[in-house]
């Protein structure tokens, strides 16, 4: 019999209102994992009532903005003494590789640790209005109930990197995990419960998009949506939370491109390459899926990747020696094949991978790809595949590869790698992109505020900037004049 996990609201595991759960499959060997609830609106209801509840009770509303702080550090500890288990759980439930998810946990607990330190600086201002007999000052207040949607490509990590703020900044929250990697997040709920954070401060409905999703976009008494997630649904809630005069915060898709220029180290280069695109089987909204090479370097770029391409060991995620893993289910492997098909009716040439490797396990493997012969008109360029498919184009001039790095939907990302400093700088002014990386590639830090231009996002994540995303300004007037106010009707010279 498969486990079976409820729902956790109000600092505990309740039943789904409806009976119904969904399984959840392990994309390598595909046997069944767990269960999780499928919950609907009646669900969100209850979960977002109890983080009402949460959010006007004193012991949340009366703690200290330190008092938020320690119990954010003492979170940040649980999942430094559980990371083996999580990164287990996250590596079985998306295939991404288990080193990977070891990596993204060490460093977890500094998502939590950051915000527990920010939590006591939020700060307003007294601000020096023209009336002297008046003191003006502005205070940052908490929203309310904060709703948090997340994807299945690093479930904790972004999950983290919107109730860290959420939390330190006096918010209770609502998740909505991917339907495909609902377990980490429950566990990550049970632990915060564990920390001491009150009943009702973080709740957690699983589910799918359409419904618990939706659900929860919809609810009357959400303050926020904080959605990391593919640009259509983003639009979607973009659309739905407008209507009602509510903020969202969106973490998008991208088409991001890496640019190699004939100055470079290329041996690095393609190292940053071949990590842009391949590391996670190309599943990350960063990916550098769009290689820009100077005419001079990039025969010797192509046959550097092309060669690691084709002798990634792909395999078991859980094994040491294993290097790219499965895609994460199904629709995931026929957008990828359908993209790669796509690429070469439109002309492109398969210069690696284009095929489903030889491996042992049964699950959603896809060799390394590499098209060349492509150009920004086709679609494989400017559409994401969200797989291990680069499209690698020569050019010659640093003003024509601008020109084409950003005739892009999106602006999430960017990697150039060059030895001139002069270029480098210039390069990252200009680049329409809410990261640029120089000579180094895939890097992401709590303290860095990140932010996707275009149709990348609205809103900023990670950085000081994104505790004001969870926080509502308000200005205050006080009359320091005593004496008896003037009839309003009759004009002063
Ligand atoms: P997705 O948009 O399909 O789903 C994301 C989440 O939204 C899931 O929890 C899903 O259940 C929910 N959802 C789906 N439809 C919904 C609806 N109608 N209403 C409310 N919720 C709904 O995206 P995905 O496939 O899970 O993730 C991959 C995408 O996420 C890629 O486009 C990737 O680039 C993007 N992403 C962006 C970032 C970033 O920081 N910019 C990071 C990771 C992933």
């Amino acid at each position: 019999m498969t486990e079976r996990y409820g729902h956790f609201i109000d600092g505990g595991w309740r039943d789904p209102a409806n009976g119904e759960y969904f399984t959840s499959t392990n994309p390598a060997t595909l046997e069944d994992l767990y269960q999780a609830a499928r919950g609907d609106s009646a669900d969100v209801d209850a979960a977002v009532t109890a983080a009402q509840r949460a959010f006007e009770a004193p012991s949340w509303r009366g703690l200290t903005a330190t008092k938020r702080g320690k119990l954010l550090h003492r979170l940040g500890d649980l999942i430094a003494e559980n990371a083996e288990e999580l990164a287990r759980f996250e590596s079985l439930d998306n295939g991404k590789l288990l080193r990977e998810m070891r990596g993204q946990l060490l460093t977890l607990p500094d998502y939590l640790y950051y915000y527990g330190g920010l939590a006591d600086k939020v700060q307003g201002s007294q601000i020096p209005t023209n009336n002297l007999a008046v003191l003006n000052y502005t205070q940052r207040e908490p929203l309310g109930v904060v709703g948090a949607i997340t994807p299945w490509n690093s479930p904790l990590t972004l999950t983290a990197s919107k109730l860290a703020p959420a939390l330190a900044a006096g918010n209770t929250v609502v998740i909505k995990p991917s339907e495909y990697t609902s377990r980490t997040i429950l566990r990550f709920a049970e632990l915060a419960s564990e920390a001491g954070f009150p009943d009702g401060v973080v709740n957690v409905v699983t589910g799918l998009g359409a419904e618990a999703g939706a659900a929860l976009v919809d609810h009357p008494r959400i303050a926020k949506i904080s959605f990391t997630g593919s640009t259509a649904t983003g639009a979607a809630i973009a659309a739905r939370t407008a209507s009602r005069f509510i903020g969202s915060t969106l973490e998008l898709g991208g088409k991001s491109p890496n640019i190699v220029f004939e100055d470079a180290n290329v041996e690095n280069a393609a190292m940053g390459v071949i990590a842009g695109i391949y590391a996670a089987a190309g599943q990350t909204c960063i990916a550098g899926s769009r290689v820009f090479a100077q005419r001079a370097v990039y025969e010797e770029l192509l046959e550097r990747v092309a060669e690691r391409a084709n002798s990634i060991k792909i395999g078991d995620p859980l094994a040491a020696e294993t290097e790219l893993g499965p895609l994460a289910f199904q629709d995931q492997l026929e957008k990828v094949n359908y993209y790669v098909d796509l690429g070469v009716d439109e002309g492109a040439t398969l210069f690696a991978g284009g095929k489903r490797p030889e491996v042992e396990l049964p699950g959603y493997f896809y060799s390394p790809t590499v098209l060349t012969d492509v150009n920004n008109d086709m679609r494989v360029v400017r559409e994401e595949i969200f797989g291990p498919v680069a499209a690698i184009m020569p050019f010659d001039t640093e003003e024509e590869v601008l020109q084409l790095a950003n005739d892009t939907d999106y602006g999430l990302a960017a990697g150039v790698w060059t030895k001139s400093l002069a270029r480098a700088h210039r390069m990252a002014s200009s680049l329409d992109a809410g990261t640029v990386w120089i000579n180094m590639y895939r890097a992401m830090s709590p303290m860095s505020p990140r932010q996707g231009f275009k149709n990348s996002g609205v809103g900023i994540e990670h950085g000081f900037e994104s505790m004001h995303e969870y926080t509502r300004l308000k200005s205050v007037w006080i009359n320091t004049d005593e004496s008896p106010l003037g009839d309003p009707f009759v004009m002063r010279g």
